[in-house]
């Protein structure tokens, strides 16, 4: 009898878990109200190693990033799926190869309305070249600064800046000079944050304090430990994280610090790596994330 009892409450409490375990799915599975009727959608492609974002709202679309050279074919595919005809605003967060390496491949097939950049110059053929490229097709370059405010259908983008750009050796830091802003949709709400590092975070929060607070953290860095301090999750109190990163990368991408860090925040992490493409969708109210993989 005993025996019984005990296989019963056993019983019991898988199905307690089952019900609940599914009931938190259900929950994040469910479509938001409006998704349909053209919410805002956010994807983090899954181009490896590198950044590139999609954001798409009201037939309008901005690109963020491009990924790496090798994943070029990969990053078209995925726009052309994502039905992109045209991208209305690009924006180049930094001049490394694993941000703007897809670039070329970008202008070769689709037209380019403007392009948002960093303005910190790079030093390589593939920077030069993308600067060769918006000059020959005379795209509109516009630094991405404080104060510059642009849109994506309905959705609001501001940059963020400091006033002067970070420097390490005596010039300025690719890295810590990122183009970062955030983007905004009713009460939906996230901030991009390229490659910046602890020494941009902490002069962000500086001058822009709780105007960083976000529902959705695009993580600095692909999940560097020298990027997402403490201090910094605690000024944008993210509930999700995104982190872009190709599996078995050669940086260890993401340090185990910066997971434990976000862990301790409380967001909910994704990571392309696992999760494949992520996409959200986001109706000015509530918003769901999804692996595409
Ligand atoms: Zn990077
Ligand atoms: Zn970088």
């Amino acid at each position: 009898m005993k025996q019984i009892m005990r296989l019963t409450t056993a019983f019991l409490m898988m199905v307690v878990l089952f019900i609940t375990g599914c009931a938190s799915e259900t929950k994040k599975a469910a479509p938001a109200a409006g998704l349909s009727n053209g919410g805002l959608v956010v994807r983090m492609l899954d181009v490896g190693q590198g950044d590139a974002l999609l954001i798409q709202h009201g037939g309008e679309t901005a690109l963020v990033d491009s990924g790496d050279v090798g994943a070029r074919d990969k990053l078209i595919a995925q726009l052309k799926k994502a039905g992109v005809q045209k991208i209305d605003k690009l924006i180049v967060t930094h001049a490394h190869a694993d941000h703007i390496g897809g670039l070329e491949a970008v202008f070769a097939n689709f037209s380019v309305g403007e392009v948002y950049d960093s303005a910190i110059p790079g030093s390589t053929k593939l920077y030069r070249d993308y600067l060769k490229t918006v000059k020959e097709k005379k795209i509109p370059f516009h630094a991405a600064k404080d104060g510059v405010n642009i849109s994506v259908g309905a959705a609001h983008i501001a940059f963020f800046s400091l006033p002067s750009p970070i420097q390490e050796e005596g010039k300025p830091d690719l890295n810590n000079n990122s183009a970062v802003f955030r983007l905004q949709l009713g009460e939906f709400s996230m901030l991009f944050t390229g490659d910046i590092e602890q020494a941009a975070e902490e002069k962000l929060i500086g001058r822009y304090g709780s105007k960083l607070a976000s529902k959705v953290l695009k993580v600095a860095h692909h999940g560097s430990r020298t990027s997402t301090s403490t201090e910094f999750l605690r000024t944008v109190k993210p509930e999700t994280a995104l982190i872009s990163l190709g599996a078995g990368n050669d940086y260890g991408h993401p340090h185990q610090a910066a997971i434990r860090r976000l862990e301790q925040s409380k967001a909910k992490v994704f990571r392309t790596d696992q999760n494949g493409t992520i996409a959200i969708e986001a109706d000015g109210k509530q918003y769901q994330v999804k692996g595409e993989k």
